[in-house]
Order: structure tokens, then sequence, then C-alpha cells
């Protein structure tokens, strides 16, 4: 049965082929997927320990990009219990790597979307345009989602130009 979806999770999870479609739904404008992840366990985020002991499950509402309608996911995920005794952790929720992360109440693809419109419009331009592509958004969302991204990586110069070298010198070619 659920195998009839998995050309619909290849559509809407590109390269996550960990989630696993089980059921779609539309109601109105609505599209509601239903996913899970087919992992037999999770590694534990503390210790790093595998677990398949499974506590219980609830569903997650990560918020998604909007597709044609509105797209709502609901993702079913797993609580694990983690093994190892001297582990601080008792307990630990799978993580759909790619797709959600803890505490997190987006997927990464919206994520990296909000955090491009900052980059590119900033704080308010952002948000109305986020507005504009469906995407729910505030201004200091963007702001913080451009906070967010890692610092560039600092290199070697890779070419100086003719103005820097002659600034180096003390020299002003233009007034
Ligand atoms: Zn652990």
């Amino acid at each position: 049965m659920s195998q009839s979806w998995s050309w619909l999770g290849e559509l809407l999870f590109p390269s996550l082929p960990q989630v696993e479609v089980i059921r779609v739904a539309t109601s109105g404008s609505v599209v509601r997927v239903e996913a899970r992840l087919t992992e037999s366990g999770a590694a534990c985020p503390s210790c790093g320990a595998w677990s398949e002991r499974v506590h219980g499950s609830y569903v997650r509402y990560p918020s998604d990009l909007p597709s044609s309608g509105r797209l709502v996911v609901s993702l079913l995920v797993r609580r694990f219990t983690c093994g190892q005794a001297s582990c601080p952790q008792r307990t630990f929720v799978e993580q759909a790597k790619g797709l959600t992360r803890r505490n997190g109440q987006v997927t990464e693809r919206q994520r990296a979307s909000v955090a491009g419109l900052g980059l590119a419009l900033a704080g308010r331009a952002g948000a109305r345009m986020a507005r504009m592509l469906g995407i729910r958004a505030s201004r200091s969302t963007l702001l913080r989602r451009v906070m967010d991204l890692p610092d560039p990586a600092v290199g070697a110069p890779v070419a100086v130009g003719v103005d820097d070298f002659a600034l180096r010198r003390g020299h002003v070619y233009a007034p």
C-alpha cells in the first residue's frame, strides 16, 4: 500500500530516500502529505550509539515550501531509548537528515530559501518577497536565518589589483 506513493516521495523529497510517503490527502487547497522514516533505528545525538528501541512516536508538522496548493507535511517520528547506561540522554527523537533538525519548526529547504531571500534582499524586502512566494517568514526570521549561516572561509586573496598595490605603496592615482 505504502509503495504506491513512492513516486510522490521521490518527487517531493528528492535525495531523501529515507523519507517514505505513507498517505496523501487533499482538502480544498491543502495537500497533506503523511510521511515517516524508513531507517530501522537512529544514532543517539549525545553518545552516537545506535538504538532500535522505540520508546514512542508522534507527528511533527515542519513548515515546508509551498507547492501549487498549501503543502502540509506531517512527519511521523519515533523516540528511541539510548541503550548506553553512561549516556545522560535517556531518549531522543529521530531526525530526517536533510529534511528536519532538532527543535526545528521548518524543513531544511524552507530554511535555505528564507536564508537566500535574506541574503539577497535583507529584512523588509525579503519578508515581502517571502509572503509573495507563500512562505511565512517575518523580517526578524529572515535576519536570523542569515545570521545562522556559517561564516565564509577566509583564504588568501586570489589576486591583488593595481589599486590595492598603489594604496599600499602610499600612491593615490585618483583624486
Ligand atoms: Zn546516548
